[in-house]
């Protein structure tokens, strides 16, 4: 089987010099293993993503000299494959409508012990995990901001002992086969009122309908993974492999953000820098010289 890569940028800002070292790690990797290289618009968040940020995104991949196949998968355009997924676990029993508001979060939650996810969040308080049905209802039905969440306990429960290959490294250098722990998580989020789904939920209904084999992202997400492989488990879904890469950091030693302007591709073309030297800036070709 022939591999398939996917590179899934979100078009809410500018690409900076960290999505540079991505791309191009991923589109080099993929080349070395004769793979198909696929773009994907991660796009579900309506309020931020625009057009032209879309547009960017294929420019600046052209300029740094990366193809991918056409057509390109836009996620805002596949809603009801996420809505069908949502109701495979909703079937299961797996999720719940959750009410509380951020302020009662931060208030539930404020006990310094108060376990926290892998990104700093205090995970979700569940008050509502017991909510009678046909009260969640009533108060669906009066327009009751709500989001779905995952009874995740549950879920890892019925799931098992869940792992996935990891072909790059964690944030303390794990590599090889990760033992995943989705508990971390706590109740994940799989929809929203205004959004009808969630990032953890499109991108692993995507990945799986792409047939995409290899995922090669940043490393902020290797904690993630544990969250995607329980969602693949329980929708019958394979799992790829992963490459979790470090991330391009500031003179401070912070990760690139989208606002920061004097990092985007863009600007940086507009001042005469060339995609060579792009390249050279991220290092991709020391880092893929040290992955021989
Ligand atoms: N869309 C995500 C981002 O822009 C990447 C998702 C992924 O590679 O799994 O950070």
């Amino acid at each position: 089987m022939q591999p398939v890569f996917r590179f899934a940028p979100s078009p809410n800002g500018e690409l900076h010099l960290g999505h540079a070292f991505s791309a191009l790690l991923d589109f080099e990797l993929c080349r070395r293993a004769g793979g198909r290289f696929l773009v994907r618009i991660e796009d579900i968040d309506r309020s931020r993503c625009r057009p032209e940020y879309e547009a960017g995104i294929f420019r600046d991949l052209a300029w740094l000299g990366v193809s991918w196949e056409a057509p390109v998968r836009r996620q805002s355009e596949h809603f009801a494959d996420y809505a069908a997924a949502l109701g495979r676990l909703e079937a299961m029993g797996l999720v719940y409508p959750a009410f509380l508001s951020r302020g009662e979060v931060a208030a539930l939650t404020r006990d310094p012990a108060w376990p926290r996810d892998p990104d700093g969040a205090p995970l979700y308080p569940g008050q509502d995990r017991g909510l009678d049905p046909a009260e969640a209802a009533r108060r669906i039905d009066a327009g009751g901001a709500h989001a779905l969440r995952l009874r995740t306990a549950e879920a890892a429960a019925l799931a098992g002992s869940l792992s996935w290959r990891e072909e790059g490294a964690g944030p303390d250098g794990e590599t090889g086969t990760i033992l995943a722990d989705p508990n971390l998580w706590g109740d994940v989020i799989l929809a929203r009122k205004e959004t009808p789904t969630s990032y953890h939920l499109s991108v692993v209904v995507d990945d799986a309908l792409e047939g995409v084999t290899h995922v090669v992202r940043g490393r902020d997400l290797f904690h993630a993974t544990a969250a995607h492989v329980l969602l693949q488990r329980l929708l019958g879904l394979p799992t790829p492999a992963y490459h979790h890469h470090g991330l391009i950091t500031d003179d401070g030693g912070r990760k690139l953000a989208k606002s920061d302007r004097d990092t985007s591709l863009r600007s940086l073309r507009e001042a005469g820098v060339t995609a060579e030297d792009v390249r050279q800036m991220v290092g991709v070709d020391a880092a893929l010289a040290a992955m021989r």
